[in-house]
């Protein structure tokens, strides 16, 4: 038996709680050892505590130094910050890991196998923005900042090349846009070859490459890429784009990991369109879940729910709407549940 592993649990909002519903379920028929702290964030935080991010959300992931996150909802333009972002920013949570693999064959792109490790704390994402007005319009000049250090970049890049060492990944390509934004991509650039150079020669290949060609190779022949890492705002960018290769952000499940804590969600939102109709489908969640096993070392759980999810979407073909089967949420959990527990 494994030690209880006490974690925090955030279903989120939109169909957050019936996504985290369905991965629960799979979880408990894995016997996975979370004992489980529930909270509340996004716009359920601010609807039952007045807070998009509150006191005792933040003091139970300080606790239990492990979440696993549904989707929060962020208002466009004015309201509240993105409690993603600041949770981020909490428990500083740098490297954002995004793997693309395959599950359903015979789509556009077959056999995909990548993963994007982003920068998630620096950049152009910060959030650095003002105005500047001339004459009567206030709004005139729109500003940002971005901003990466040598530091901040070093510490990404070592926990992209450790993870490459460990999953023997055979190439890495570090995506950049030094010709043009010279300072602010050049240092990560920069950081990366002479981090390669001094610690990492022969453990794998290392490649380089401008975003704008990358995006363009990544739909041409996206196999010519192992990992890439990068800068946040271009991995926010890419890391949707691979999850698009692998049949979109229903499929792509994230891991983001930090020096005081480690969160897993999916990557998707909380899709309000469907919200409550008890059609989501759950599978990026549940891929995020199998993140978290493999972070707690319990890989062997990680295996056996990967495989049980191939199986209901490959084998019984049981498939939500975005998938193009005719499955809900229930039947779907069902269904996976029975693989879990009878293999
Ligand atoms: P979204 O990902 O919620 O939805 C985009 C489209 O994909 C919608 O048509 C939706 O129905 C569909 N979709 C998403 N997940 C699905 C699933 N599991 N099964 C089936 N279909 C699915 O993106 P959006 O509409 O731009 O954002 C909605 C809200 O979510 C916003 O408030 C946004 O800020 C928030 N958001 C949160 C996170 C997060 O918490 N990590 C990430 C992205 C967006």
């Amino acid at each position: 038996m494994s030690q209880p592993i006490p974690a925090t649990l955030i279903p989120g909002d939109g169909i957050g709680p019936e996504i985290m519903d369905a991965t629960l379920a799979a979880l408990d028929a894995l016997g996975a050892p979370f004992v489980w702290d529930r909270q509340i964030a996004g716009l359920g935080g601010v609807q039952l505590a007045g807070d998009p991010l509150p006191a005792a959300t933040l003091d139970s992931i300080r606790r239990t130094r492990l979440a696993l996150k549904g989707p929060l909802e962020t208002p466009t333009g004015g309201g509240y910050r993105s409690s993603n972002v600041r949770l981020r920013e909490e428990f500083q949570l740098y490297a954002n890991l995004r793997p693309a693999l395959t599950i359903i064959p015979g789509g556009r792109f077959d056999k995909i196998d990548l993963v994007v490790v982003r920068e998630n704390l620096e950049g152009l994402y910060i959030g650095h923005e003002h105005y500047v007005k001339i004459d009567n319009d206030p709004h005139a000049v729109a500003m940002a900042t971005g901003i990466n250090t040598r530091a901040g970049s070093r510490r990404l890049l070592q926990y992209a090349f450790e993870h490459a060492v460990a999953t023997g990944r055979k190439k890495v390509t570090i995506v950049h846009k030094a010709n043009i934004m010279k300072a602010l991509t050049g240092i990560f650039l920069e950081t990366g070859l002479d981090l390669y150079e001094r610690e990492y020669k022969g453990k794998f290949e290392l490649d380089t490459v401008i975003i704008d060609a990358c995006a363009m190779k990544l739909v041409l022949n996206p196999w010519q890429f192992d990992m890439l890492v990068t800068t946040n705002l271009f991995g926010d960018i890419l890391s949707d784009l691979v999850a698009g290769l692998v049949g979109g952000l229903g499929m792509a499940p994230g891991a983001n990991i930090g020096k005081d804590a480690a969160i897993f969600e999916a990557v998707h939102g909380s899709a309000p369109d469907i919200a409550g109709k008890g059609i989501a489908n759950p599978t990026a969640l549940l891929l995020a879940a199998a993140l978290m096993l493999d972070h707690c070392q319990l890989t062997d759980m990680a295996t056996r729910l990967r495989r049980a999810i191939d199986d209901t979407l490959n084998v019984d073909k049981v498939r939500t709407g975005d998938l193009g089967g005719k499955a809900g949420t229930a039947e779907f959990t069902k269904a996976l549940v029975s693989r879990i527990t009878n293999g």
